[in-house]
């Protein structure tokens, strides 16, 4: 493509943009087609000559978009937010532009150095402890990967990655500790640290559906009785389903008492941090060995962009570095090579979209999109309390709501029973899906089915979720209920 036709093709695709997140609202949030209506529109034979933009962008408006289930959509309060903003826009076409691969200092000394200096805002910007290192990975699954793999190979003292697990196999199996609201990520990472899926030991939480740290360090003891090896133990700052708040404090303890790897998970709470009023969540923070969090679910950063922390960065290159002639360069004892901060060799120029996001919002105009987040998650909480008919299934600490209608709740009449109460509420979760004006998702807490609301898209204001509130109550299934 030559220049002039891609300055062509990228005013249009620019204004597209533009006009797409003004007018998102003339979408339906959760895209309405059935399985393989996208396929079946796109050919089975690849193009064997060229094709013209026009034809490919038509393709994208007629054949992909309604295909896409929008994620900026103000209305969207299903699973957690991944947001953008235009500055990241801005900042990943440049980036795309400069197609940079960030893996050594040397191949591109700016992205390399504008990540360092970022990831140290960011570090400010939470209050974490100033021993604490970052590094851009591009999930928080990967992040949490590189935590247990650094926590198995400290055990080890590298002999698992010198010599392989067999190697290992006489000594004990290493345990890695988790609440039974961890993020299946944990889980994932056990198995690909070649730990085993039964390693994992749930550890059970308590109302608010935060961990038991007695409960922890009951399993730990008892683990070493048997023979055990406790490696790592995971705790949750902003579970998955509720946003529960594992207790930092204690469980560090229990890591240091322990000698285990002290890793905490805050994927979607940790941006909650930036807020003063909101620092607690990570009190007991400078215990920890790792953290991870994402701005891209909810500091405006384009998917994908996960802030790891770690204070050992050398346990960490230890763990993952290599060294093949091909790489080496003069400077490598003076300067950082992000290849050896994970698992990745090539790495995207991530850094770029969070300083255009951190310069142009600032921490001012950060913390108001969050706090009129959080105020707006604390007023949709008032109004399932208030009513005759729907209930909070848990705290809601942060932006998720977990309710459920229950035409029965507080009624003298016999209570319905678990499976009914199921069975309506997912068939109103399927009726407000299903009529593009909001997107929710579910969860099951304790066993119990719940409804799931999460507030924290770039453009949702109030009306928005005035709105979902209004989708839900009007229902066909609370309505013939009334
Ligand atoms: N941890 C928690 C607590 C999460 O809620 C999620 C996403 O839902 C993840 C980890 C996984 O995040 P990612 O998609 O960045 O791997």
């Amino acid at each position: 493509m030559d220049p002039e036709t891609f300055r062509r093709f990228g005013h249009e695709a620019v204004d597209w943009v533009a006009d797409y997140l003004q007018g998102v609202e003339r979408y339906p949030v959760l895209s309405p087609l059935f399985p393989g209506e996208v396929c079946g529109k796109i050919p089975a034979n690849f193009p064997q000559t060229g094709e013209s933009m026009e034809a490919i962008l038509k393709d994208f408006r007629e054949i992909i978009l309604p295909g896409i289930t929008h994620w900026n959509h103000p209305r969207f309060f299903a699973y957690f937010p991944a947001n953008n903003s235009g500055p990241s826009i801005l900042a990943e076409l440049l980036s795309a532009g400069l197609g940079v691969n960030a893996m050594l200092w040397q191949t591109s000394p700016a992205a390399t150095e504008l990540e360092e200096a970022v990831m140290d805002w960011l570090r400010q910007m939470l209050g974490l402890p100033e021993g604490f290192r970052g590094v851009i990975q591009d999930t928080a699954s990967t992040a949490t990967l590189c935590a247990l793999l650094c926590a198995r190979e400290q055990l080890s003292q590298f002999q698992i990655n010198a010599e392989g697990l067999s190697s290992w196999c006489e000594r004990g199996a290493l345990r890695v500790y988790a609440s039974q609201e961890a993020h299946s990520s944990v889980e994932k990472g056990v198995k690909i640290a070649g730990l085993g899926a039964r390693n994992l030991v749930p550890i059970s939480v308590d109302d608010a559906y935060g961990l038991d740290p007695e409960d922890l360090e009951r399993r730990v003891r008892e683990d070493r009785e048997r023979g055990f090896l406790p490696c790592c133990v995971v705790a949750t700052v902003g579970t998955t389903s509720s946003t529960a708040l594992d207790p930092l404090q204690p469980i560090g303890e229990i890591a240091r008492r322990h000698g285990l790897w002290f890793h905490v998970d805050a994927a979607l709470a940790g941006s909650a941090a930036i807020l003063p009023e909101m620092r607690w969540i990570l009190e007991g923070i400078e215990q920890a060995d790792s953290l991870v969090f994402n701005p891209h679910k909810w500091l405006f950063t384009n998917f994908d962009c996960s802030a790891f922390f770690c204070r050992h960065p050398q346990t960490l290159t230890a763990t993952f570095s290599i060294l093949p002639e091909y790489l080496k360069t003069d400077l490598d004892r003076q300067v950082t090579n992000f290849r050896d901060w994970g698992i990745q060799l090539g790495r995207r120029f991530r850094a770029l979209k969070l300083w255009f996001v951190l310069r142009y919002y600032g921490l001012d105009g950060l913390q108001e999109r969050l706090r009129e987040h959080l105020s707006l998650a604390q007023e949709f909480k008032g109004w399932i309390e208030e009513s005759a008919d729907f209930e909070a299934l848990a705290p809601v600490p942060l932006n998720t709501i977990c309710f459920r209608f229950n035409p029965r709740k507080g009624a003298s009449q016999a209570a319905l029973s678990p499976e009914d109460l199921e069975g309506l509420n997912k068939a109103i979760l399927d009726e407000v899906n299903r009529s593009g004006r909001i997107f929710i998702t579910h969860t099951r807490l304790k066993g119990t089915f719940c409804l799931r609301l999460c507030i924290g898209q770039t453009q949702t204001r109030r009306e928005h979720v005035l709105q979902a509130w209004e989708a839900l109550r009007g229902s066909r299934v609370v309505q013939e209920w009334r």
